[in-house]
C-alpha cells in the first residue's frame, strides 16, 4: 500500500476522553472512530488488524478440529424463554421488537441458538463429538462502556460450543480448547494466563479465564510467578488425544493463578512469598464446561449406544476478538506509539523515502516495494512529499515492527537502513539483504514466505542500481 493513496486519518492531538494507552493510540493511529457509546467503526488500519486476529483464531480453531459456521446477530426471544435466560439476562440484553410485535434481541451470546440447531439435526451419539464455532458481532448493553474496543457494547467474539456424549468427552473438549487458546494467544505475541474463574450468568462447573497482564486491566489477579515462565511454543499436539491435552492443561493450571472472584487466601498462603504476584489483567477469553444446563431444558438429546435418549454434555468457549486489538496494544507500546507483534501487524514493513522526487531514491523504494510484495508480504510505503521527521513519527505511531529507510546518501554507498520498532536498532544493508532479512523474520508466520526463501534471491525484480 502506498500511503499517499491509503486512508489513514492519524490525529496530531491526543484525544482527551481516552483514558488508556490502547484507546488513545487506536484513535491517534486512525484505526477506529466512535459511532456511539461503545460502538465503533473500524477504519482500514484497525480493520486489517482485526482481520489478522480473526485469521489466527480460525486457523487455530480448525487445527483443533472445530467446525466454522455463522449464526445471525438477531435472535428470537422464544429460544431464550425456553432456557429461562430471557428474563434472567437483565438489562445488558438489547431487546428489540419487530413490525409483527415479535420479541427479538441482539445476541449477547449463542448457547440457545446453537442448541436449537443441534437438536434439529443431530440425533445419534455416532455424530459426536462435535464442536461448532463462529466469529460474530455481539451486543451487550454494558453499564459503563469504556476503554475503546476493550469494553464495547458491540464487539466481535469467537464463540464455540462443544457437544459430547459423556462428561469425560466434554472435559476433553474443555482441555482441547485450553490448548488451542494457549497457541492462539502466543501466535499474537501475547502471554495469556489461564486462571480459575467464576462462571457468572453462563453457569456451570468448570471455567478458566485467559488474562493478559496489564496495569490497565479491569480484573485483579493473583498468581505464582512461575507461571509466567511457561511457553506453549511450537509443540505438535494431537488434539484428539485426551492424555496429551490433559497434560498441557495440568502443566498450565497447576500453579496458583486466580481472579479476585475465586481468590482463596488459604491456598494462596501455600505459594512461596517470593513468588506471589498481585497484578491486573485483561480478560481475552474464557472456557466453560456446563454439562446439560441447556441440553436438558431444550431437549437436545441423542440416542446413546443402548438406544436410550441422553442429553448431551456441552461447553462454550469465547475469545474476545475485538478486545484483543486493544489488549495487544496495552502490552506492546511506548510513548511514540504502537509496537505490533509480527503475528498481527497490519503491514509487515514500512518503507520511508527520505527524498521523494529524487530519481534514485524513488526507484530504490519502488524496487523494495515490489520485492516485498513479491514475497507475499504487505509493505506500507510512505511516498508522501513530507519531511523525514513527520514520516518517522507516523511510522512509529502506526507501529510496524520493521522499517526500511531509503535516502540518496545511503544509496551512494549501496545501502538502506533496516530498523526494528521494538529495539530502535538500525542496520545498514544492501537493499537485497534488507528484503532477505524481512523475509526471514516473517517466514515463521507465513508459509508462503518460507517457500519463497527457499528459492534463490537472484532474478528478482531489482534494478541495476543494486
Ligand atoms: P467481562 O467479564 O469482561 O465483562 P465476560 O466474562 O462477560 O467479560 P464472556 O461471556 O466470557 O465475557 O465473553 C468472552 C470474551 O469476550 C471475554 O473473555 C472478552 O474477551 C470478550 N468480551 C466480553 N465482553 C466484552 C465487551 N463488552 N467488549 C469487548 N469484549 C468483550
Ligand atoms: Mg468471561
Amino acid at each position: 500500500m502506498r500511503l499517499s493513496r491509503y486512508f489513514l486519518p492519524v490525529l496530531k492531538e491526543t484525544p482527551a476522553d481516552a483514558q488508556i494507552a490502547s484507546h488513545r493510540l487506536m484513535l491517534r493511529a486512525g484505526m477506529i472512530k466512535q459511532a456511539s457509546a461503545g460502538i465503533y467503526s473500524w477504519l482500514p488500519l484497525g480493520f486489517k488488524v482485526l482481520r489478522r486476529i480473526e485469521q489466527i483464531v480460525h486457523e487455530e480453531q480448525q487445527r483443533a478440529g472445530h467446525i466454522p459456521m455463522l449464526m445471525p446477530t438477531l435472535q428470537s426471544a422464544d429460544l431464550w424463554r425456553e432456557s429461562g435466560r430471557y428474563d434472567a439476562y437483565g438489562p445488558e440484553m438489547l431487546r428489540i421488537r419487530d413490525r409483527q410485535d415479535r420479541d427479538m434481541l441482539y445476541g449477547p451470546t449463542n448457547e440457545e441458538m446453537i442448541t436449537d440447531i443441534f437438536r434439529s439435526h443431530v440425533s445419534s451419539y455416532k455424530d459426536l463429538p462435535m464442536t461448532l464455532y463462529h466469529i460474530q458481532w455481539k451486543f451487550r448493553d454494558e453499564v459503563r462502556p469504556r476503554f475503546g474496543v476493550m469494553r464495547g457494547r458491540e464487539f466481535l467474539m469467537k464463540d464455540g460450543y462443544n457437544f459430547d456424549l459423556t462428561k469425560e468427552d466434554a472435559l476433553h473438549a474443555y482441555n482441547r480448547h485450553l490448548v488451542s487458546y494457549l497457541r492462539t494467544y502466543e501466535r499474537m505475541g501475547l502471554q495469556a494466563i489461564p486462571m480459575r474463574a467464576d462462571s457468572g450468568p453462563i453457569g456451570g462447573d468448570d471455567t478458566h479465564e485467559f488474562l493478559v497482564l496489564a496495569e490497565t486491566g479491569e480484573s485483579e489477579v493473583f498468581y505464582d510467578s512461575e507461571i509466567t515462565e511457561l511457553k506453549f511454543g511450537d509443540r505438535q499436539i494431537d488434539y484428539d488425544s485426551h492424555e496429551a491435552c490433559a497434560a498441557v492443561l495440568a502443566e498450565f493450571t497447576s500453579r496458583y493463578a486466580r481472579t479476585d472472584e475465586t481468590h482463596d487466601e488459604t491456598v494462596w498462603a501455600e505459594v512461596p512469598a517470593d513468588r506471589q504476584r498481585v497484578a491486573r489483567g485483561i480478560e481475552v477469553g474464557q472456557i466453560f464446561y456446563f454439562g446439560t444446563k441447556y441440553s436438558e431444558p431444550m431437549g437436545a438429546t441423542v440416542q446413546g449406544p443402548d438406544g436410550k435418549p441422553v442429553p448431551v454434555h456441552m461447553g462454550s468457549h469465547g475469545i474476545g476478538v475485538s478486545r484483543l486489538v486493544g489488549a495487544i496494544i496495552e502490552a506492546n507500546h511506548d510513548d511514540k506509539g504502537i509496537i505490533w507483534p509480527e503475528g498481527v501487524t497490519p503491514f509487515h514493513c514500512g518503507i520511508v523515502n527520505l527524498k521523494q522526487g529524487d530519481a534514485e531514491a524513488d526507484a530504490a523504494c519502488e524496487d523494495l516495494y515490489s520485492a516485498i510484495k513479491g514475497l507475499g508480504l504487505e509493505p506500507l510505503y510512505d511516498d508522501r512529499d513530507e519531511r523525514a521527521g513527520g514520516k518517522f513519527a507516523t511510522m512509529d505511531l502506526v507501529g510496524l515492527p520493521w522499517r526500511i529507510t531509503v535516502g540518496p546518501r545511503g544509496l551512494k554507498n549501496g545501502v538502506v537502513e533496516l530498523t526494528s520498532r521494538r529495539t530502535g536498532e538500525s542496520e545498514e544493508l544492501a537493499p537485497r539483504d534488507a528484503v532477505a532479512k524481512v523475509a526471514e523474520i516473517y517466514a515463521p508466520h507465513h508459509p508462503h514466505v518460507e517457500a519463497a526463501l527457499r528459492e534463490p534471491m537472484e532474478g528478482r525484480s531489482f534494478h541495476t542500481w543494486m
